[in-house]
């Protein structure tokens, strides 16, 4: 019997069913889209249009700048659509594919996940050229674009229900040689805090840059279902100083004052608070708090019934407070808080 490597052709089944008239290989500036076949009720022959633009120059590195990976998550989006207008093939050396809305039809909802599937971008990977539309936008990715990148900056922020002290973020590899690049990766961005996560996931980004052998930079820029004026200018200097530290474009003022990034890691379970039960949550710390294993972290109250006891919740390490939740009304298993703590 033979087996099938699902993820051989980048994901399942094969091929990509997405077409579009940019070509990769050429120089200049392309910004046009991709196709994604999408036969419904109001429009039987028509197509999904996904924003991508290419713009290159000779030989060199290739930078796959994407966002919109969550439709809820702004400043990505933001940077990578000021870059398509703005970034001039003449001072490129290499190549940079941008993706400003990758999972377009969330972006134009302002959602986390695609109104059409309910598919989360970032859990879909490798992707399915047979799928719904998300599975076969992750899909797409993972089978043609990051294969032709180097590295993939993926810009995320926190999304209609977190917000983060803005940061970049690496996920660890057992090859010290390519932790190294990470890590260079990781300070070149710039952010205040960059951290190093346990484990990325191989549903998400990161899972597919791996399998390609790839670098994957992510960042969490703020959040809260907003776009904000310092966490925006975060994400432009930061790609601009990723495409300097790749060689892409010269170097300018924006790497030479880069400021210095607080280097952390985020580890496992014990790093986050979690609801314990469904009601309105009294938070006890906010973002940027240092605490300590066994403080608490907050109190649900019970408004419906207010002579009930409220539940404690209480942090399971040291560290400090990185990402918190932003809705009030939680439900069991709602994701309060997150830390970090300084690496070693
Ligand atoms: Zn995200």
């Amino acid at each position: 019997m033979t087996m099938v490597n699902a993820t051989a052709n980048g994901g399942m089944g094969g091929v990509t069913r997405i077409t579009t008239d940019i070509d990769f290989e050429r120089d200049g500036k392309q910004v046009s889209y991709l196709r994604l076949p999408f036969s419904v009720h109001r429009s039987a022959y028509g197509h999904i249009a996904i924003p991508i633009a290419v713009i290159k120059n000779g030989k060199g590195p290739t930078l796959l700048a994407m966002s919109g990976n969550h439709g809820d998550e702004y400043e990505g989006q933001i940077a990578n659509t000021t870059l398509i207008r703005s970034l001039d093939p003449r001072d490129v050396s290499g190549r940079v594919i941008v993706l400003p809305a990758a999972n377009f039809p969330a972006a134009m909802a302002g959602m986390r996940t695609s109104p059409i599937d309910d598919g989360n971008l970032n859990r879909t990977f490798p992707g399915d050229r047979d799928g719904t539309p998300t599975w076969m936008i992750s899909h797409y990715i993972e089978s043609v674009l990051v294969p032709l990148s180097d590295v993939v900056l993926d810009l995320h922020s926190g999304g209609s229900s977190l917000l983060y002290i803005p940061s970049a973020l690496v996920a660890v590899s057992p090859d010290a040689g390519r932790t190294r690049k990470l890590l260079e990766l990781l300070e070149a961005f710039g952010a205040p805090i960059g951290y190093v996560n346990t484990g990325g996931g191989d549903r998400t980004s990161t899972g597919a840059a791996e399998r390609a052998g790839k670098l994957r930079l992510g960042t969490e820029l703020g959040g809260a279902g907003m776009s904000g004026v310092e966490s925006t200018r975060i994400a432009e200097t930061g790609l601009r100083r990723v495409m300097e530290h790749m060689g892409i474009v010269p170097k300018t003022e924006a790497t030479t004052r880069r400021p210095k990034t607080r280097v952390m890691d985020v580890g496992g379970d014990d790093y986050y608070v979690f609801a314990p039960e469904a009601g309105l949550f009294e938070p006890a710390v906010d973002l940027g708090a240092t605490v300590k294993k066994g403080q608490l972290a907050g109190v649900v109250q019970f408004v419906d019934n207010p002579m009930r006891e409220p539940v404690p919740a209480h942090f399971g390490h040291d560290g400090m407070v990185l990402c918190k939740r932003v809705p009030g009304r939680v439900e069991r298993g709602d994701c309060l808080f997150h830390l970090a703590t300084d690496r070693a």
